[in-house]
Parts: C-alpha cells; sequence; structure tokens
C-alpha cells in the first residue's frame, strides 16, 4: 500500500503545531483534510500490507501523528493494556523487571502473573527514589519499567538520571507516558528506549475510545514489537484509532487548561477542613487528595458531587474522580482516603464549587 504514510510535518515543528498538523494526508488537490476510516479486513495482494491485521491507514495516521509528538516511531494497539502486555512479553524468560511499586494496576497485575508462571523476576521500587532504584539494578536486570507520575501515588521518576544507570547495566527503559503527555515530558529524548501511552485517557481525551500505543526510536524494538502486533492481534479498531487522532487535535488546548484548572484547584484543596494531604506534581491534571474522615468519608465525598462524575479513568474533557481503594488490586500502601481526581476543561468555579459542597458534606 504505497501512499500509506501520511505526509510527516517538519521536526521543528512546535508541538501545538504537529498535533494540529501530523499524520495527515498528502496536501494534494483532492485529498481529504483527514485519514478517512478504512475498513478492511484485506487488500489487493502485492504491496506492504497485504491484510488488515498487519495494517490500516488510519491506524497509520494516528501512529503518524503520536509519533511525531513523542519523537519516535509508533504502533498503536487495541488498549492501553495490550500495549503494555506486548512489550512486557518481548522480555526475554528468566530477566529481572524493575518496576514501580505503585504504578497502573494492570501493568502490576500482568508482571505478577509473569512472575507466578516463572517468566521473569520482579522487583518493586519506589520510583522517585533515584538511589533506591539504582540500586535494584544488576547485570540480570532486562528492563526498568518507569511510570510517572505514578497512578495514583502522583510520585515523579527522574527519568534521565534512571536512564543512564538502566543502560549501565544493560537494561532498556520503558516509560509509561499516559499521565504526563508528550506535551509535558518527551522520555525518549530524555534516554527512555520505549513510551508506551494508554491513548483511552489524554491523547483521546474524550472517554469514548479504548486505544494503546508504544513509540520507539529503535529499529530493532520497533521491528519486534510490529512482528508482536501482527502475531498476537491485539489491533485498534479503525474507528477507535480516527477518534483518538481526532481528539489528539486538541491534546495541547484541553492539558493546557486541565493544568491550569488542576492548579487553581490544588490551591483551594490544601486550605479546605476536609481535606489530609493533597498530591500534585506540580503539572499535569491529575490530583490525588486524602481525606480526614477516611474511607467512609471518601466514598461519601464521591457520591456527593453533581458536577463531577463519580468514574474509573482519566483524562476526559469531563472532571472525574474516584476512590482508587475501592478496587481490589489496588497496593495496600495506597491510603484508604485517597481520592483520585480527573481534572477536565470545564470552568474551575463550576469544579470548585461541586468539590467544595462534596467535601463539606464529609464533615458534617
Ligand atoms: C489506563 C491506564 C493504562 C491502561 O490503559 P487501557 O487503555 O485502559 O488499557 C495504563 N497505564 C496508565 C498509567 C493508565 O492510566
Amino acid at each position: 500500500m504505497a501512499g500509506v504514510t501520511a505526509h510527516k510535518p517538519s521536526e521543528s515543528l512546535s508541538m501545538s503545531t504537529l498535533a494540529v498538523k501530523a499524520g495527515r494526508p498528502p496536501s494534494e488537490p483532492d485529498q481529504p483534510l483527514n485519514e478517512p476510516i478504512v475498513m478492511a479486513s484485506t487488500y489487493v495482494a502485492g504491496g506492504e500490507v497485504e491484510y488488515g491485521r498487519y495494517g490500516n491507514q488510519t491506524w497509520r495516521a494516528f501512529e503518524d501523528a503520536v509519533g511525531a509528538l513523542e519523537g519516535g516511531r509508533a504502533l498503536s494497539f487495541a488498549s492501553g493494556m495490550a500495549a503494555i502486555t506486548t512489550v512486557l512479553d518481548l522480555v526475554a524468560p528468566g530477566q529481572t523487571v524493575v518496576a514501580p511499586r505503585h504504578c497502573y494496576q494492570g501493568t502490576l497485575a500482568h508482571l505478577a502473573a509473569l512472575e507466578q508462571r516463572g517468566v521473569l523476576e520482579v522487583v518493586l521500587v519506589d520510583i522517585d527514589n533515584t538511589a533506591q532504584v539504582a540500586a535494584a539494578l544488576d547485570d540480570n536486570v532486562a528492563l526498568l519499567w518507569i511510570e510517572s507520575p505514578t497512578n495514583p501515588a502522583l510520585e515523579v521518576a527522574d527519568i534521565p538520571a534512571l536512564c543512564d544507570a538502566a543502560h549501565a547495566v544493560g537494561a532498556r527503559v520503558i516509560v509509561d507516558n499516559t499521565f504526563a503527555t508528550p506535551l509535558v515530558q518527551r522520555p525518549l529524548t530524555q534516554g527512555a528506549d520505549v513510551v508506551v501511552h494508554s491513548a483511552t485517557k489524554y491523547i483521546s481525551g474524550h472517554s469514548d475510545a479504548l486505544i494503546g500505543i508504544v513509540v520507539t526510536s529503535d529499529d530493532q524494538i520497533h521491528r519486534a514489537v510490529d512482528e508482536a502486533r501482527r502475531v498476537r492481534g491485539a489491533i485498534p479498531g479503525t474507528l477507535e484509532a480516527w477518534l483518538a487522532l481526532r481528539g489528539l487535535r486538541t491534546l495541547h488546548l484541553r492539558v493546557e487548561r486541565a493544568q491550569a484548572n488542576a492548579a487553581g484547584l490544588v490551591a483551594r484543596l490544601r486550605e479546605h477542613p476536609a481535606v489530609d494531604r493533597v498530591r500534585y506534581p506540580g503539572f499535569g491534571a491529575v490530583i490525588a487528595i486524602e481525606l480526614t474522615g477516611g474511607a467512609d468519608a471518601a466514598d461519601l465525598f464521591t457520591r456527593s458531587t453533581s458536577l463531577w462524575v463519580h468514574a474509573t479513568s482519566l483524562g476526559g474533557v469531563e472532571s472525574s474522580l474516584e476512590r482508587r481503594r475501592r478496587w481490589q488490586g489496588e497496593p495496600l500502601t495506597i491510603p484508604e482516603s485517597l481520592v483520585r481526581l480527573s481534572v477536565g476543561i470545564e470552568d474551575v468555579d463550576d469544579l470548585w464549587k461541586d468539590l467544595s459542597q462534596a467535601l463539606g458534606q464529609t464533615l458534617a
């Protein structure tokens, strides 16, 4: 399928321009401005793609856009977890993976399953403690998994220092960049080998599609991930790829607004008597708060909002919240009273009015 490769804007463009321009069809008479939703299980023989599990031009447009933003080549998957399990399964048996003690529950669950089956050794660390992570890195370590900020504790890793320490023992580094987005941090430029995203979250941004992505500037890793996707078949839906690309066009505007809202809310949350602790890394739009009234107060709080939606997931235009320990698999080191807030792009005063009335109910 020659001509599938979308026009790539030059490297010198800013992130905002790339978000709008990358992954477009060539600018030629009668070309559509957007890559269409191509529904095809197979293609006429003799081209580059051949079969619907091997490639699709709608995925490709989305991949070109994310690749431009992260500074590598991207491959999209059915979900963030499809992307994550695919790259974790590339680690050779008998090797060790070092990973954050607090990170996405599904990532921890898959690592635990691999360890239980005797495939890998897993060492869990506090990813914001660079000395502790460095001490865990030895010759058996094939992979350092970083999530930063972590979900939902919001610890921040020193990515350049950790990449140096991992590479010194010959380990690869993968960064789950879902929370930060490429607008806030670009791990491939800081030394990471691979970036993964749950594009379900900020990249799509509208809570209407599940999709994942793997980005790397290493050709060998790119080939291995592509081969694994072809065989495992955890491919994205074409409509999802189109929705995700449609969402990505406004990523910079959404992140900017959500981040400004988050900063405004953090200042007010810190003053509220119902709030014992506010965790906010100073960037991004996820906040975690611990309530003075404990788990019951946190549950009451999540039931008492009207504008904020009580739901899991994050990164949508709408603000949502949930008490993380309501989930069975959440690490026990996450406080029972911790509520994760995903700040959306509504009016910040409306958001605060709703939050403060719901917090007030926990003090009554
Ligand atoms: C949601 C999430 C995932 C999993 O992505 P899905 O698209 O739900 O499969 C992975 N990592 C992080 C940080 C997430 O927030």
